[in-house]
């Protein structure tokens, strides 16, 4: 199928979810993240899967209601608000908009660019853009970001403590990246930054949330199951940009090469797609690839990109 035409009917819909699912299912290879060693407990047999359409349709099979920490996807939506903050010129100022080819939390890729964060997907562009969400002292800020992710969910999303503890505990080299931007000037209260984005990735969602969050990105910024605007238009054509190019750390040329849709994924084991115009894809296995991508999800995204003709490449 072609990526130009509409999803096919909502019967047809959820038959390619079931079959996407049994076609991911087998997969078992990966590892469940360990380096956050609250995350090392997960069951890795779980998996759901989910796509919520612009119309508010859903398709849900397997372990879609079971919470897991959001963790990297939150990176995309808090983007997102920051640039409805801000502005385009403003954001891209402090923030670049390029693939690093590193993994997410290196070092090196703030050291080649002059301390200059190169895109928001990695940890030190994303603790930099969650800096910058305005509000007046730290505890408003981390209720800014709450917020702003519930409102994409169309609930409240709640905090998992365990989580929170067990990467604050451990969080080392976030917090020597947010001094590495001190250094450079690019970040005034480090550890307070790295705080709210620890916090920020230890917000609980489903796989339905994660969903529901893509379809309000693929509905021009309106949450398709509560009828309210999140974002405008531009800031979610901006934000899948990035996420085309950077999303899915540094195999993000792999998977648009393969599946043609801007996605995030979470070492946590969750992955969101946007299909813009039509729908949002939320797809949840711990166990993940090595650049920290779940495998099933990638499988089953795939596989749903190909069957429903989501690739946006595809012109016949
Ligand atoms: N909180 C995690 C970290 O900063 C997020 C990593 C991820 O999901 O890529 O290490």
């Amino acid at each position: 199928r072609a990526a130009t035409g509409p999803l096919p009917a909502h019967p047809r819909v959820d038959e390619l979810v079931e079959q996407a699912y049994r076609w991911a299912m087998p997969d078992t290879s990966g590892a469940v993240a360990d380096y956050i060693p609250a995350l090392a407990d997960a069951d890795p047999e779980l998996f759901g899967l989910c796509v919520v359409e612009v119309d508010g349709a859903s398709h849900a099979v397997g372990d879609v209601d079971v919470a897991f920490s959001i963790q990297s996807i939150s990176k995309a939506f808090v983007y997102a608000l920051v640039c409805e903050e801000l502005g385009h010129a403003g954001v891209l100022e402090r923030i670049g908009v390029d693939n690093t080819g590193l993994a997410f939390n290196s070092v090196m890729a703030i050291e080649l660019n002059d301390g200059h964060p190169r895109n928001p997907m990695v940890n030190a562009g994303a603790i930099a853009t969650t800096a910058m969400v305005p509000a007046a002292d730290p505890d408003a800020r981390w209720a800014a970001v709450r917020t702003g992710l519930s409102r994409f969910a169309g609930r409240d999303l709640a905090l998992d403590d365990e989580v929170y503890a067990s990467e604050a505990a451990t969080n080392q080299r976030n917090r020597a990246i947010a001094r590495l931007l001190e250094s450079y000037g690019r970040l005034e209260d480090p550890l307070e930054a790295v705080d709210v984005y620890t916090r920020q990735c230890s917000l609980l969602v489903t796989t339905r949330d994660v969903a529901v969050m893509g379809a309000t990105l693929a509905d021009g910024g309106v949450n398709p199951v509560t009828g309210e605007r999140v974002v405008s238009p531009d800031v979610c054509r901006d934000t899948l940009a990035v996420l085309a190019s950077t999303g899915m750390y540094e195999r993000s040329g792999t998977w648009l090469f393969e599946i043609g849709l801007p996605g995030k994924s979470g070492v946590a084991g969750g992955v969101v797609a946007v299909a813009p115009g039509k729908a949002g894809i939320g797809a949840f296995s711990p166990r993940l690839d090595a650049a920290g991508n779940s495998v099933r999800a990638q499988e089953a995204i795939g596989y749903l990109s190909r069957a429903l003709g989501l690739n946006l490449f595809a012109s016949a």
